[in-house]
């Protein structure tokens, strides 16, 4: 019989809360909380976990009645594994009760504000880093003490505590942005400077916002994976998060007063500068998932495993590391053609079912980071990128909404209105007309960017449109 209290432990001491996480999404319950669970067995410290929802009550919802534990399965080749993590203490809603939320990052327990609010959470402009003050959310959060908005809740709660006479938290991102740190940096102090100009000068002088490089495949957890962790551990979890075997956590280590777990036990690397870390990363790997997904979902490939077990696609994301490899400096000791052969192998694990649609998403706010600062520096120093070119293609042709059977699209992205009206616009006049119009939009292509991108970019469109995308990928192949 299946046992739904499995998971509660009440008898189970509770660790004091130290770390507030925004955006308790499957991400950092696979990678944050193992990880910092792992660090708490190997050296103690007070870092249990309070995990808050920007959005919606799921979560909190299925944890709450499960004592907030909840199971990661490692999804090996050779089978999985489970183990149950209890280092969350509790889960807010923010948008049911903001002042809790708050109270929760003005605690002096709270050392740590770490995030994961994907990359439109930060309320940017994607192609320049800097904050939208038009976004609607930042528009509401400057003229309400309650915010909404990740940015806001952080400004709000430095602003509580610094009138407190408390320390700021360290703001620890954990999104898949270039230079995150400095990002976050950047959005807060501008928010902070419109709304008390000496709160700023405080944050700037006294907070730290350390870089990271965050690495584990996490796909959405699906129903599926609930019955299966109900087969193999014989109780019933609401909540599972399933992930690969693989994780890497660069950290620059700049804490506020040194306060952090011992990250280092648990196979965390603290360095003074993440930069190659994170460019190799978001290049590398980010850079070709989302190549594979726009052209695999437009070939009908589900997931990444069954697009690059289509040989075609094999050897086109081999091409695009071929072509980034130039524009990486690589970290210290990292041999980048090994990096790529074990990304291929991890892309292959049939065991992670990691959608491409999934990864399709939100394309205007990853394009940037993922594709075209590479092709800004391939392109710029005379290299040829048909393949990455191909994929900027490819993300046009799926933004449009429309697949190669005439089905519709179900884009998620905040500028999926914007992109569909300009993509089809054009599209009613052939690629040609589209990848013009697309290029057109500078919140995601710089004008440097667009005037390299034009031509190989609209060659790369027609080819598309004419013969599909999978005769495409094999055309730029080598
Ligand atoms: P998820 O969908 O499970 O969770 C996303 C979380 O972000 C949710 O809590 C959601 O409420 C919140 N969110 C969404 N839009 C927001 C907004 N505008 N403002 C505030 N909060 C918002 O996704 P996930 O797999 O946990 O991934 C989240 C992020 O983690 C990614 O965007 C990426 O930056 C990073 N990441 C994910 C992976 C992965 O494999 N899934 C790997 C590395 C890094």
């Amino acid at each position: 019989m299946i046992q739904t209290n499995r998971l509660t432990r009440p008898d189970s001491p509770r660790p004091v809360t130290g770390i507030v996480h925004l955006g308790l999404g499957a991400f950092f319950r696979a990678f944050g909380c193992v990880i910092v669970d792992d660090a708490v067995q190997a050296s103690g410290g007070d870092w249990g976990i309070c995990g808050v929802s920007l959005r919606n009550p799921d979560t909190r919802d299925a944890l709450r009645p499960q004592g907030w534990a909840y199971t990661a399965v490692t999804l090996a080749p050779d089978g999985p594994q489970t183990r149950v993590t209890s280092v969350l203490t509790d889960v807010l809603v923010a948008p049911e009760d903001p002042t809790a939320v708050l109270a929760a990052m003005t605690d002096p327990a709270v050392k740590i504000v770490s995030l994961t609010v994907t990359e439109k959470g930060y309320c940017h402009n994607p192609a320049t880093g800097a904050l939208n003050a038009d976004h609607p959310d930042i528009v509401h959060d400057l003229t309400h003490d309650l915010p909404r908005s990740a940015p806001g809740y952080i400004v709000r709660a430095l602003a509580l505590r610094r009138a407190a006479g408390i320390a700021p938290f360290t703001v620890l991102t954990c999104d898949n942005l270039p230079h995150n740190g400095a990002l976050v940096r950047g959005v807060v102090l501008d928010l902070a400077r419109r709304i008390d100009p000496v709160l700023a000068d405080w944050i700037a002088a006294e907070g730290r916002f350390p870089a990271t490089m965050v690495d584990r495949i996490t796909p959405a957890t699906t129903a599926d994976d609930i019955a299966l962790v109900e087969r193999l551990t014989g109780w019933h979890d609401a909540a599972p998060v399933m992930h690969e075997p693989f994780r890497q956590w660069a950290v620059q280590d700049d804490f506020v007063g040194g306060a952090r777990p011992d990250l280092a036990a648990a196979g965390v690397q603290l360095v003074s500068d993440v930069t190659a870390f994170e460019d190799m990363k978001l290049r590398m790997l980010n850079g070709t998932h989302s190549a594979l997904a726009y052209l695999g979902y437009l070939a009908g490939h589900e997931t990444i495993a069954d697009t690059v077990a289509d040989p075609a696609f094999a050897a086109y994301v081999r091409t695009c590391w071929a072509e980034i490899m130039p524009a990486v400096a690589a970290p210290p000791g990292v041999d980048l053609a090994a990096y790529a052969d074990a990304l291929f192998d991890r892309y292959a694990n049939p065991a992670i079912r990691h959608r491409t649609w999934q990864i399709a998403m939100d394309g205007s706010q990853k394009l940037p980071q993922r594709l075209l600062g590479t092709l800004r520096e391939n392109l710029g120093a005379g290299r040829a990128s048909p393949a990455l070119c191909l994929a900027v293609a490819g993300w046009m042709r799926y933004a449009a909404g429309t697949d190669e059977a005439d089905e519709p699209i179900d884009v998620r992205d905040p500028l999926a209105d914007l992109l569909r009206r300009t993509a089809t616009g054009g599209l009613n006049q052939g690629p040609t007309a589209m990848a013009s119009a697309l290029l057109s939009l500078d919140q995601i292509f710089p004008a440097d960017i667009a005037a390299l991108l034009t031509a190989p970019v609209t060659r790369a469109a027609e080819r598309l449109w004419v013969v599909g995308a999978r005769a495409a990928v094999q055309e730029v192949a080598t």
